[in-house]
């Protein structure tokens, strides 16, 4: 690669250093890759540049691609790859636009921090309600193209349901603004003699000609991030003149696979004022389906939960989780006291579940956590707990979300390894999946995992704890894979909920959809990305042994 002659084309930077080769090798996910070159794209034209000279080098360069990176916080593998990475975060980080006018929304660019963006959002009383647990540490154009969900999506969605307008760099190296089109609007597209009315031609053939498999191929969960989401794309509705063309719906959660985004347009929602825990310790995992649907009649905001290893992983961590808390470290400590106590006298509950009730006034919360607190007594004999104040709830929400990104900074040669991290089924298959998955991982004996999740949503992150240099912890890894996925499959689930698929499940994609779904999905990337230019083996075009050759070794 000519890198001089890709430094004097743009305005942004240009790294070839090893030590940032080697921090933008790894994500969060249990891979490496080195790339040849990190590029810090300036603006649009920039971008614009670099997609031109990879077009104009691709014959005599077949490996040349490019792959765009935000916070670097995915756990698939997805920003990772051998030849150019665009990192977002240096220069496209400028939110343009807050307004509440008709309704919420914010224009930003996509290397915005999350954490940046909701302080101003916040500040105008928003939310965008998909964030993930991840929220302090990801960026927001990560968030898009990983179709990123939380805590939230429970009771709002996920990201794909918050978008309005996305500004993408194609193939072709030109920019262009998608947003949901009227038939008339989408007839107009598809007569332009360009880029983009190829594109909406292309797409709405293929979307025509095969609907009826499309939308068989839905998979019959409330969150999916896996594969290309065709079916979202151009859905029936009751009159022909009623149907919406929206690109969008392909974009997020693509991966940058598809286009580089420039720009997005979110909706935003008001976020309820007040919010309280009803806390439920369970002893055993045997009424967790009955329990969650008893919950789930009283309609709480999220229901999360996290299990015993986690709890004590935490507690291992102590004082580095203090430090995120607000508030006087000594006071803190002694919140966590009770949860010591328990693991000292051997009461500690096999899974915490954190049911969030909130409203605009603190008695309507009080009252709805009250109702619901009873109902479960009635049925269930299991120790409950209201949470006082924001205050209390936070320790609870602190476990929950802090203990992936603690266990990636701790525990000596282990890694967390994300690999089966993020199965989904439906809610009624609760009951007899969460046995048999236990089941398929307590084969692996010594293999300590952390199991949390949305238990709303009968999502779990099942997060093992792994010495990569432990020949045997590699071979496990595409051996659980392969079961955990045929058990999700079996049972018309999702492989990944919201984490996405990347190195780690692109391979495995055929578990969940027919060979004749992936030859679509082979030409959707087909048409946005004939010479395979953008993330190249993400979403279509994976190889396992690819994949297993890049596992990190230390
Ligand atoms: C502690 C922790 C907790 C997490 N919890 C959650 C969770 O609750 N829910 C959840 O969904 N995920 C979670 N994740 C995964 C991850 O944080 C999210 O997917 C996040 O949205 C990724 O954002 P990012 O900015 O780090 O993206 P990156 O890792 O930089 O990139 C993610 C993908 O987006 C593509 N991309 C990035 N920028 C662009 C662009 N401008 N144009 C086109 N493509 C682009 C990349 O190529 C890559 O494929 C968690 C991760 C960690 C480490």
């Amino acid at each position: 690669m000519n890198i001089e002659e890709l430094k004097n084309l743009i305005k942004g930077d240009v790294t070839t250093a090893d030590a940032d080769l080697v921090r933008y090798s790894r994500d969060a996910s249990i891979f490496e890759v080195k790339p040849e070159v990190v590029i810090y794209p300036k603006d649009p034209s920039d971008l614009k540049n670099i997609v031109n000279w990879v077009n104009d080098n691709k014959s005599n360069h077949p490996d040349l691609s490019l792959t765009a990176r935000s916070a670097g916080t995915d756990m698939t593998g997805g920003p990772l790859n051998d030849s150019i990475i665009l990192d977002f975060t240096k220069y496209f980080n400028h939110i343009l636009e807050v307004g509440d006018k008709p309704s919420g929304y914010a224009i930003t660019e996509p290397g915005v921090y999350y954490r940046d963006f909701e302080k101003e959002t916040l500040a105008k009383d928003l939310l965008l309600p998909s964030y993930p647990a991840s929220h302090l540490l990801c960026a927001v154009g990560g968030v898009v193209a990983n179709n990123s969900g939380g805590e939230k999506s429970l009771s709002y969605g996920k990201t794909e349901d918050y978008i309005e307008e996305l500004n993408i760099i194609l193939s072709d190296g030109n920019e262009y603004v998608f947003n949901a089109l009227t038939s008339e609007q989408l007839e107009s597209k598809k007569l332009q003699q360009d880029f983009e009315g190829q594109i909406y031609r292309e797409m709405y053939s293929l979307l025509e000609s095969n609907q009826e498999v499309i939308q068989k191929a839905k998979p019959d969960v409330s969150k999916n991030s896996a594969g290309y989401y065709l079916w979202n794309v151009y859905p029936p509705a009751q009159s022909e003149a009623k149907r919406i063309f929206d690109l969008n719906k392909l974009f997020v959660g693509s991966q940058g696979t598809l286009g580089l985004i420039t720009k997005i347009k979110f909706r935003l929602i008001k976020p309820k004022k007040y919010s309280k825990l009803l806390v439920l310790f369970l002893k055993d995992l045997a009424p967790l389906g009955g329990l969650v649907n008893e919950v789930m009649k009283f309609k709480p905001e999220s229901f999360e939960t996290y299990d015993d290893q986690t709890l004590k992983l935490v507690l291992r961590f102590l004082p580095d989780l203090i430090k995120k808390m607000k508030g006087s470290a000594l006071s803190l400590f002694f919140k966590f006291l009770p949860e010591a106590t328990m693991i000292l006298t051997g009461g500690i509950p096999k899974l915490v579940l954190l049911a969030e009730f909130t409203g605009d006034n603190e008695e309507e919360v009080d009252e709805k956590l009250k109702t619901a607190q009873e109902a479960v007594k009635e049925k269930f004999d299991i120790k409950t707990h209201i949470t006082k104040d924001t205050e209390e709830s936070e320790k609870y929400w602190t476990i929950r979300r802090e203990s992936f990104a603690l266990l990636r900074k701790h525990v000596g040669n282990e890694h967390t390894a994300p690999f089966v991290d993020d199965v989904i089924v439906h809610v009624d298959q609760l009951p007899m999946f969460l046995p048999k998955l236990n089941e398929l991982v307590a084969q692996y004996k010594g293999l300590t995992y952390t199991l949390a999740g949305h238990a709303g949503d009968a999502n779990f992150h099942v997060i093992p704890l792994m010495d990569f240099r432990d020949e045997a912890n590699r071979k496990a890894i595409p051996e659980l894979s392969e079961k955990v996925y045929d058990l999700v499959g079996s049972l018309h689930g999702s492989i990944t909920a919201e984490h996405n698929d990347g190195l780690v499940r692109t391979p495995y994609l055929g578990k969940m959809y027919s060979t004749e779904i992936l030859e679509l999905f082979k030409q959707t990337k087909n048409i946005f990305d004939p010479k395979n230019i953008f993330n190249p083996r993400k979403k279509v075009g994976g190889s396992l042994a690819y994949s297993l050759e890049h596992i990190m070794h230390e």
